[in-house]
């Protein structure tokens, strides 16, 4: 490796998996290179949460990071690691600092097959994750009366519009998004379609909402005429858009192999949806792309708390390394890919390719046990799972 990565380490079971995932499966086979940041709550107590910011710049200046998962503060938390104060989510703090798009994608094995009998290949849910429902501004409306929409300029000018002249009681919401949030995550879309060449597709409620709605249809579409799209069909791929209740009805007929890109909302429904269709949280990457081509991958799930606690008591817990696996090899093969490092991009892949076949040779965890169309399945604790992996590395080297 020529250029570290920025190394987030983590909490509870996932912390644990992280350690023997770098012992067992990369220290011994490459001259592994990082930034070390420890973001365990334990530590961003102690700095007041000043490591985490400092991975955040650590990430802008190397470009690409890997992290574990992490405890997200709650009043449980504040009691058991007697916090200063409740930290806020650092994956929250990360995506602020870096203006990202989160990106989730299942991993597919033979032997966990989706629900959906016709998804041959993985959907890769985008979600806008800025505005809208999520930064809204409500009133209970307590009886008649008149509710207008109003826009007051730096000038003073307004931009006035009713929204209903009310007989009764009811309700409002004020949503809001900006045209510079919207094209950074149009901008990631395409960006990731690209690197991963596959098409895009996109999807609002244009008709209905002919000024919200369309404007981010429109920003798409002008971005993708401008920039990208001589990119694309020089790639081979293409940009597509449709309404949101058509792309569902398609997305169910339809055989992967795609990004499906959502606005806020839809992307929190429907990024559930396919994940569970595709079996299990434990089965799926997640990366975060800013604009400015800076990558953090992670796990999607998160540290697995009930199985700590097992860990703690001495039991043996079998808990699936899968996805922090792939944080690590996605990380890994994108740190080749931008120092044209061939060998460690062919070490991902060759990684990824054991963890695969380990689990399709039906060697697995609980969860994956629980749900496996294969027959004779041998259930794996956490450590002889890795163990098992590493053993097929080396018989596929
Ligand atoms: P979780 O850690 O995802 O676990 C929820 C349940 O899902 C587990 O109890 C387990 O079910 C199953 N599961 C998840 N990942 C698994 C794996 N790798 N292998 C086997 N089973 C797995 O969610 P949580 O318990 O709600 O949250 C625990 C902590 O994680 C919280 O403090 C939260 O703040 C944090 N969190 C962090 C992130 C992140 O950093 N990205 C994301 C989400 C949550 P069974 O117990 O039935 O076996
Ligand atoms: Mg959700």
């Amino acid at each position: 490796m020529t250029t570290p990565l920025v190394e987030m380490d983590g909490d509870e079971m996932t912390r644990i998996l992280w350690k023997m995932i770098k012992e067992e499966l990369l220290e011994p086979y490459i001259d592994l290179q990082t930034e070390y940041y420890d973001l365990g709550l334990e530590h961003r107590n102690e700095t007041d949460d000043q490591v985490t910011l400092d991975s955040a710049e650590a990430t802008k200046k190397y470009g690409v990071a890997v992290k574990c998962a992490t405890i997200t503060p709650n009043a449980a938390r504040m009691t058991e690691y007697n916090l200063k104060e409740m930290w806020k989510s650092p994956n929250g703090t990360i995506r602020a600092a870096l203006d990202g798009t989160v990106f989730r994608a299942p991993i597919v094995v033979k032997g966990i097959e989706p629900c959906v009998r016709n998804w041959e290949k993985p959907i890769t849910l985008a979600r806008h994750a800025y505005g809208d429902v999520y930064k809204n501004a409500e009133i209970k409306v307590p009886g008649a009366g008149k509710a207008e929409l109003v826009f007051t300029a730096q000038d003073g000018t307004q931009i006035r519009e009713t929204i209903h002249e009310f007989t009764g009681a009811g309700i409002l919401q004020g949503i809001h998004n900006t045209d510079e949030s919207i094209s950074s995550f149009a901008r990631a879309c395409f960006n990731f379609a690209l690197d991963t060449k596959q098409d895009l597709w996109f999807a609002t409620k244009d008709t209905i909402s002919k000024k919200y709605d369309h404007n981010f249809k429109d920003i798409f579409q002008e971005i993708y005429d401008t920039e990208y799209k001589d990119r694309f069909e020089a790639a081979g791929i293409e940009y597509f858009y449709t309404l949101i209740d058509d792309a569902v009805a398609r997305v169910m007929k339809a055989k992967g192999g795609f990004i499906w890109a959502c606005k806020n909302y839809d992307g929190d429904v429907m990024s559930d949806m396919v994940s569970s269709a595709f079996g299990s949280l434990a089965m799926m990457t997640s990366v975060l792309v800013s604009p400015s081509g800076v990558y953090e991958y992670e796990a999607a799930h998160g540290t697995v708390q009930r199985h700590y606690y097992k860990h703690l008591k001495g039991e043996e817990t079998s808990t699936n390394s899968v996805a922090t696996i792939f944080a690590w090899t996605g990380a890994l093969r994108k740190r080749g890919e931008l120092d044209q490092n061939q060998e460690l991009m062919a070490f991902a892949d060759r990684l990824e390719r054991a963890t695969t076949q380990t689990i399709e040779a039906g060697k697995m965890t609980k969860d994956l046990a629980l749900i496996t169309s294969l027959k004779d399945v041998t259930v794996l604790n956490s450590a002889d799972f890795i163990k098992a992996v590493r053993a097929t590395f080396e018989e596929i080297s």
